[in-house]
């Protein structure tokens, strides 16, 4: 298995003006996409990106994998993902450094603990390795945690969900783009879509900045600007976009092996293998289209993170980042063929939560293509729900994420 490839990771090929198939983003969801279609024998695909490939969400994501949501639509789709993982390094010969060390989520009071409680009932029950765990199991997991009576989150319990981990996130990035270009299909970077042409209610092309082509089917990965290719075709989605930040330490010695959630904290922290302690958060709570990180931000992420790991309160933050995340009312992604306009397939709404999704969405997205079926694992991820009030309602399987 490579781990680093010294050999270009796929061609440059000048852009022709007809495809079967185009992509428009080369996020991790795009690239997806682009892989399994080739698994399908389908090749005649073209990526494209505004900027460098991997350069949206995909790039800023703190890269955790979880299968542990919330509803029965939820957890079958996300379980389905964290398993194409788990084999995903195998599959694309190239190590994508995937740690499976686990995750804890912490219940600050009792009605914390008891939604944990359902949460890991109706995870064991669609096959999810989840389990509750009292306060005396979160400190021997996580020594380094503050477990003081009388704060205002005290620990008193938490989600125990052992096939949780991180991965290499840009190495998932690279390895899916050589997989798709290995199997025919054309990543273009720097080629930003202006326009969708549209001929009898369906979609025959793209306009871009590299010139226009021709197409049966546009699929808009885009994540955070999903709207604006929306518009393009006259379609408002319901998917705000607001930004995510994050912030990483200097590196330390290893002394946290779980990632480590906390819904009334907003905040979630790891170590990673380099030894830096990477510190994410909820959304700001404001959309807006700028990728900057902010202060008060990282004030907030250091506050909360000192909760939980006073230990932590002289280490230096090197890096803050932010990025834009796509979010529906109901926490869950957007996934089909938009049902007023044929050709046209959404793949966003990832929110939060879409790089875990990627191998899963990617491999629905694909069977959806090549069966024009949508296959039923995404069929509750239509567009439609919102029109028939059958909101999937993920929102407390992102907890920490969750609008403050
Ligand atoms: C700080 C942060 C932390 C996160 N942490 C996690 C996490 O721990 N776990 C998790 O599962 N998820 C996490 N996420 C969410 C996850 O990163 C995203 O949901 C996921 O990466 C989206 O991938 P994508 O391929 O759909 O979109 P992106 O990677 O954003 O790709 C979309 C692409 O579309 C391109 N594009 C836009 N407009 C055009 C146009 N007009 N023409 C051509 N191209 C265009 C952009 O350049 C971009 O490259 C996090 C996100 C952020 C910001």
């Amino acid at each position: 298995m490579q781990l680093f490839s010294k050999e270009a990771m796929w061609d440059r090929k000048p852009l022709k003006d007809r495809y079967r198939i185009v992509i428009i983003g080369g996020g991790v969801h795009g690239l997806s996409i682009a892989y399994y279609l080739g698994k399908h024998g389908i090749s005649d695909v073209a990526v494209l990106d505004r900027s460098y490939l991997g350069g949206g969400g995909s790039a800023r994501s703190t890269a955790i994998i979880r299968a542990n949501y919330v509803t029965k639509d939820g957890i079958p789709f996300f379980h389905q993902s964290l398993k194409l993982y788990q084999d995903l390094s195998q599959e694309l010969d190239y190590n994508l450094l995937f740690s499976q060390f686990g995750r804890v989520e912490l219940g600050h009071t009792e009605s914390a603990l008891y939604a944990l409680r359902i949460r890991s009932e109706a995870n064991r029950a669609m096959g999810v390795n989840s389990l509750e765990i009292g306060p005396e199991t979160v400190k021997q997991m996580i020594p380094a945690i503050d477990m003081r009576v009388g704060k205002t989150f005290p620990v008193l319990g938490g989600l125990y969900h052992p096939p949780g981990g991180v991965i290499r996130h840009d190495a998932v990035v690279w390895a899916y783009g050589r997989g798709a270009a290995r199997s025919g299909a054309e990543l273009h970077p720097h080629t930003e879509v202006t326009g969708i042409r549209v001929d009898r209610g369906r979609v025959s092309g793209v306009e871009t900045t590299k010139g226009n082509i021709d197409c049966d089917i546009v699929v808009n990965s885009t994540a955070g600007w999903c709207s604006t290719i929306a518009q393009m075709v006259n379609i408002d989605l319901p998917i705000v976009t607001m930004p995510l930040q994050a912030c990483v330490t200097e590196p330390l010695k290893p002394f946290l092996h779980k990632t480590v959630s906390s819904a009334n904290l907003h905040v979630y922290v790891y170590q990673t293998d380099r030894g830096e302690v990477v510190i994410g958060g909820a959304v700001d709570p404001y959309p807006t289209y700028s990728q900057a990180s902010t202060l008060p931000m990282l004030e907030t992420l250091a506050a909360h993170t000192l909760e939980l790991f006073p230990c932590l309160a002289n280490v230096n933050i090197l890096r803050q980042w932010g990025g834009l995340c796509d979010m529906t009312p109901d926490y869950a992604p957007v996934m089909g063929e938009h049902p007023d306009l044929g050709g046209f397939i959404l793949n966003c709404g990832w929110g939060t939560w879409g790089f875990k999704a990627a191998p899963a969405a990617g491999m629905n997205i694909a069977k959806l293509i090549a069966t024009d079926k949508a296959p039923d694992i995404i069929r509750p991820f239509a567009i439609t729900r919102f029109k028939e009030g059958k909101l999937v309602n993920e929102r407390g399987g992102a907890p920490a994420a969750a609008v403050q």
